[in-house]
């Protein structure tokens, strides 16, 4: 049988892995970390203590590659909402409290590793290997040779690149004489700080879902609150340069009084601290271009965040890694069998054609950044000035707005729904008669 080997036993080495799987290969997945089926957060996913929201994108592609993985998070504890109803403070002002949204299910990182991870290693002809670094490939003929630490190497047909943000691949090319071009990278220089929290013995909360503040570039500082598995809430301030907040414990709960709203500093003073705060600041928007070098070699692919990493703040980065893994689910090139030259670099374009809508999302956000390194195009200048007002009339409580914003924001529908003829009539709308007064703070039903 046809092998893959697979590097990463992360969210998109797993759901690759699976794919692959699908299409008749042999697939081991090597992982540097040593994974215990209770694992929590570990070294090798520096970002794993931090809130993970699951676009409802992502729940759908997972759910449809692994079936009863949605049933699984909600037995351990994950916790079910609407987004429509989370209190949301964006840059004009509240949305609405509605079901004008998608559902997501709301659970810490490493258990959603951990459903996912039991998902994959139940399907047979698929074996996980931790402990496992590898550090360098060799070229067999039209085979790889996969070196690892400490262990002969392992040949394969297809080779997936899944090692995250950190990965070395365009190193190991160049020590097979493979030159790859420099990634484009735009850094808003994000910072987050998180901590877990739980809700005092005694002590009723009456909100079941999160709360948002978004950053803006007025003012940088933002945060977010999600409810978790056990009780548990996840705290994490937002914050841009010089505004990103520290490790400080004593620093963390002053700086959601910095906000623009006290909705999270009021959720807060409520709960209790389970653990200190953790920072992460390898937040920049990072792509590469693989497909642009020209003696890109037959059997290798790079998927999810080796591939293209985003600031994380738009929550995107597993659906993105979900959806290449369906790609490559149905992809009838994928016959269990050497994969040439050309057609590898048609499938990675493909591939990197899934981050086009959430890299355009991430990046035109970012550039309106004061902290950011690069400049807003002529083209996203224009396209601002339109968001601009559709944001304000969301605020307003357009249902046409609203809804298309969540679409897009879910990764459910393309950008072009921006100007779908019925967000058409509520701009023209607001032409004649102006932009309706922003919706004012919705009652948040905190403890009792
Ligand atoms: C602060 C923060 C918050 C985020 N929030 C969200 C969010 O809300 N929603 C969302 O969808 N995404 C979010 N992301 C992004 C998300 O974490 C990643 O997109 C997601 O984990 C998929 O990444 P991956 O599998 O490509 O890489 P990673 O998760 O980084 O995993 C890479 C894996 O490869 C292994 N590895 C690395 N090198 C080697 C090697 N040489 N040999 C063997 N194994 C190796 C690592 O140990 C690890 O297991 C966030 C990211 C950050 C930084």
């Amino acid at each position: 049988m046809a092998t893959a080997v697979v590097i990463g036993a992360s969210f998109a080495g797993l759901l690759s892995a699976s794919a692959l799987r699908r299409r008749g290969y042999d697939v081991t997945v090597l992982e540097r970390d040593v994974l215990a089926p209770d694992t929590g957060p570990r070294d090798g996913v520096a970002q794993s203590r931090q809130p993970h929201v699951l676009l409802h994108r992502g729940l759908l592609a997972i759910e449809s590659l692994l079936p009863g993985v949605e049933q699984d998070l909600l037995a351990r504890g994950g916790v079910p909402f609407n987004t429509g109803r989370m209190p949301w403070f964006g840059e004009h002002g509240w949305s609405p409290v509605n079901d004008w949204s998608f559902e997501i299910i709301s659970i810490s990182r490493p258990v959603l590793e951990a459903v996912v991870r039991e998902h994959v290693l139940a399907q047979p002809g698929l074996t996980l290997e931790s402990g496992a670094r590898v550090d360098g490939l060799e070229r067999d003929g039209d085979r790889w040779r996969v070196r690892r630490a400490g262990a002969e190497p392992l040949s394969a047909e297809l080779v997936v690149d899944a090692t995250g943000r950190s990965s070395r691949l365009p190193h190991w090319l160049a020590e097979l004489g493979v030159r790859v071009p420099e990634p484009d990278t735009i850094d808003a220089k994000v910072g987050y700080a998180c901590r877990a929290y739980r809700v005092p013995d005694g002590a009723r909360l009456g909100l079941r879902t999160g709360i948002l503040v978004a950053s803006t570039p007025e003012h940088p500082r933002g945060g977010l609150a999600l409810p978790i598995e056990n009780g548990r809430w996840l705290v994490c301030a937002v914050g841009y340069g010089d505004d990103r907040p520290t490790r400080d414990n004593e620093a963390f709960e002053p700086f959601f009084r910095s906000l623009r709203d006290p909705a999270l500093s009021d959720l807060i003073a409520g709960l209790e601290p389970d653990g200190d705060v953790i920072i992460h600041r390898q937040t920049q928007n990072r792509r590469q271009r693989y497909v642009d070098a020209s003696d890109w070699p037959g059997g290798l692919l790079a998927v999810g965040d080796a591939l293209c990493a985003f600031n994380p703040v738009y929550g995107q980065g597993i659906t993105v890694s979900a959806c290449q893994a369906e790609l490559l689910a149905s992809e009838p090139t994928l016959r269990a069998g050497p994969l040439g030259g050309a057609a590898t670099r048609r499938l990675q374009r493909r591939v990197g054609a899934i981050t086009e809508l959430p890299w355009s999302v991430a990046t035109s956000e970012d550039l309106r950044m004061p902290t950011s390194d690069g400049e807003l195009t002529a083209v996203q200048r224009a396209s601002l000035v339109w968001t601009t007002r559709l944001m304000r009339l969301s605020a307003a409580g357009d249902e046409a707005c609203v809804r298309t914003f969540n679409r897009v924001y879910h990764l459910m529908g393309d950008p072009k729904l921006l100007f779908s003829p019925p967000v058409v009539r509520s701009v023209l709308r607001s032409v004649v008669r102006g932009v309706p007064e922003p919706l004012p703070k919705p009652e948040i039903a905190l403890f009792s």
